[in-house]
């Protein structure tokens, strides 16, 4: 091959590689030159990185080729480069982002570097960093259009990462409180099969009335409804039945009602010297004692 040839080949490349702004492989390279050797691309390659035209990646096992963008004075910015390949990255992490340090090994940059342009892709508005419940808050990065993950907010239930334990509380009363309305109206029917029957609510309607108290200022799926009545379930205070609803993209549908306890203790058994931690110190006198005990108070006050 003769210098123009090598330099027609050169330019070939360069515009294949220029016209892929994600880059590209190899095995797209010689797909998209069939004619050209295997010798005389990796010699092409080698020439153009030599002149500072492109640069190399890595991209898992492969290796990934992108043009260096020429500025007004027709020199080649290899942050544009690298700026891409970032932003690339994040771009395939999706909504669920993607932490630093993933980060850095996937574009086989330095960590000043990958600092370094995070912090110019984020003052473009282009990607943003939000603490992941996920990973022990710590920081991921996605588009910054992207709503993200349930898994990286923590869904409804966490608002800027914390746990809001207080909205759940009340969410779990009024779920259970319904439910108690539903059971004393079902209780006035005749027989006990209609009664049994009425006793019940399909977590849908559940969710349409608690979302109808406009007690969350964003509207609550079903799902989000499903957990607060599980965690009534583990508290053994409802329980959950589920029937055939062709109707539903499942085919089942999953219905809640309240539930009497199995065993009602006499007080004696609630009396809260029997799992007191500190039985053995209590006399009078002492550090606690009988005559100083809250707790036993509220239960002689019962
Ligand atoms: S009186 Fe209070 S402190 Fe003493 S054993 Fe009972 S519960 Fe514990």
């Amino acid at each position: 091959m003769n210098s123009q040839e090598d330099y027609n080949l050169e330019n070939r490349v360069l515009d294949l590689i220029s016209k892929s702004l994600n880059g590209i492989t190899n095995k797209m390279l010689q797909n998209s030159i069939p004619d050209v050797g295997v010798v005389q691309l990796v010699d092409a390659l080698n020439k153009l990185t030599e002149a500072d035209k492109i640069q190399i990646f890595n991209k898992g096992k492969q290796l990934l080729y992108m043009a260096k963008e020429q500025n007004s004075s027709g020199k080649f910015k290899t942050e544009d480069v690298e700026e891409k390949l970032i932003y690339q990255i994040i771009e395939n992490a999706g909504n669920k982002g993607i932490w630093i340090r993933d980060l850095r090994f996937s574009s086989n940059l330095p960590q000043t570097q990958v600092n370094k342009i995070l912090k110019n892709l984020e003052s473009k508005k282009r990607i943003k960093s939000v603490k992941s419940v996920a990973a022990s808050k710590k920081k991921v990065y996605m588009l910054y259009d992207i709503e993200p993950d349930r898994t990286v907010t923590g869904g409804t239930w966490y608002s800027d990462q914390e746990f809001e334990s207080e909205f759940v509380d009340v969410l779990n009363q009024q779920c259970y409180r319904y439910l108690q309305q539903v059971k004393i109206c079902a209780d006035k029917l005749n027989d006990p099969v209609s009664q049994r029957n009425a006793s019940y609510k399909s977590s849908k309607d559940i969710c349409n009335y608690i979302n109808g108290l406009k007690v969350s200022k964003v509207q609550l799926s079903i799902q989000d409804i499903e957990t607060i009545l599980d965690t009534l379930i583990y508290d053994a205070k409802i329980e959950k039945t589920v029937i055939s609803n062709l109707q539903n993209k499942s085919g089942s549908e999953n219905l809640y009602r309240v539930t009497k306890s199995l065993v009602s203790s006499c007080g004696l058994m609630r009396v809260p010297c029997g799992v007191c931690p500190v039985h053995t110190e209590c006399h009078e006198g002492g550090a606690v004692s009988p005559s100083s005990c809250p707790y036993l108070k509220e239960w002689l006050d019962f």
